[in-house]
């Protein structure tokens, strides 16, 4: 095949598109994260731990994380109805599945951590996009994890396959495989797959969304780290 296919974007087949982490975005929740993919554009916030309502659904060995992924009536390009549809209900059911596998709620019995996830702007990969935010919004809230999670996409169109898919090559491709990962145990916490792959089709994409998510975990500790150093700029201001 040759060296100079382009995808409809312009992109390689093993090219991200451009993106961003920032950390600490809202000045009200307990942690927060906004990510920059392509076009999505996405916020991540966490409330907890704090007591769960109602009581008899507490959980005595460990806390309740509960959330929430949303897109706005605005993400996508006809108006999306505000009220959660099914997709949502679903993907916010996949998105709290991975993260809990980091979380160690084990800590907090009888509590409950919340996530929301807005979705300002969808461009394909959401769920993906989403847990990575997440993640670091519950770094941000100083929730103890095993680990960050990370998540990235591969797929395939034309025969190829491609890393990160976006919202054209979601719809029009032959196949989109949604991984999220904890990046220092090495575990999967999050494999999907929607089309047909053959073994071999599999493992490449496998291994390019491995590699993305690998850059967008760099991605998330560099927002991290960019919180710890304006509290230090902070406090430093404080005592002078
Ligand atoms: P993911 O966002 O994780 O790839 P899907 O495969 O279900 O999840 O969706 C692919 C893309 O389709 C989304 O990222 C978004 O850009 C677009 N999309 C999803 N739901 C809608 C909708 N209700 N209206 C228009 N576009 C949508």
């Amino acid at each position: 095949m040759s060296e100079e296919f382009r995808r409809v974007d312009g992109r390689k087949p093993d090219e991200m598109r451009s993106y961003k982490i920032k950390a600490h975005v809202l000045k009200n929740a307990d942690g927060s994260a906004e990510i920059r993919l392509g076009k999505n554009w996405i916020v991540a916030a966490v409330y907890g731990p704090k007591e769960h309502f109602p009581k008899f659904e507490v959980l005595h060995d460990r806390a309740i994380l509960n959330c929430r992924y949303h897109m706005t009536p605005y993400s996508t390009s006809e108006r999306k109805s505000p009220k959660p549809s099914r997709r949502e209900i679903e993907l916010s059911k996949v998105i709290r599945s991975a993260l809990e596998q980091a979380v160690i709620l084990e800590e907090y019995p009888e509590m409950s951590i919340d996530v929301f996830i807005e979705v300002l702007q969808a461009d394909g990969s959401t769920r993906v996009a989403s847990i990575t935010a997440a993640a670091v919004a519950l770094a941000d809230a100083g929730i103890p994890m095993k680990d960050l999670v990370v998540g990235c996409s591969a797929g395939k169109i034309n025969g190829r396959i491609i890393v990160d898919v976006g919202e054209y090559e979601d719809k029009e491709g032959e196949a989109d495989l949604p991984i999220a990962i904890m990046p220092n145990l090495r575990r999967v916490v999050l494999l999907q797959m929607d089309g047909k792959l053959t073994h071999e089709e599999f493992k490449k994409a496998f291994d390019m969304a491995l590699k993305g998510a690998y850059k967008l975990y760099e991605e998330q500790i560099n927002a991290l780290k960019s919180v710890i150093k304006n509290m230090e700029v902070l406090e430093g201001e404080d005592r002078e």
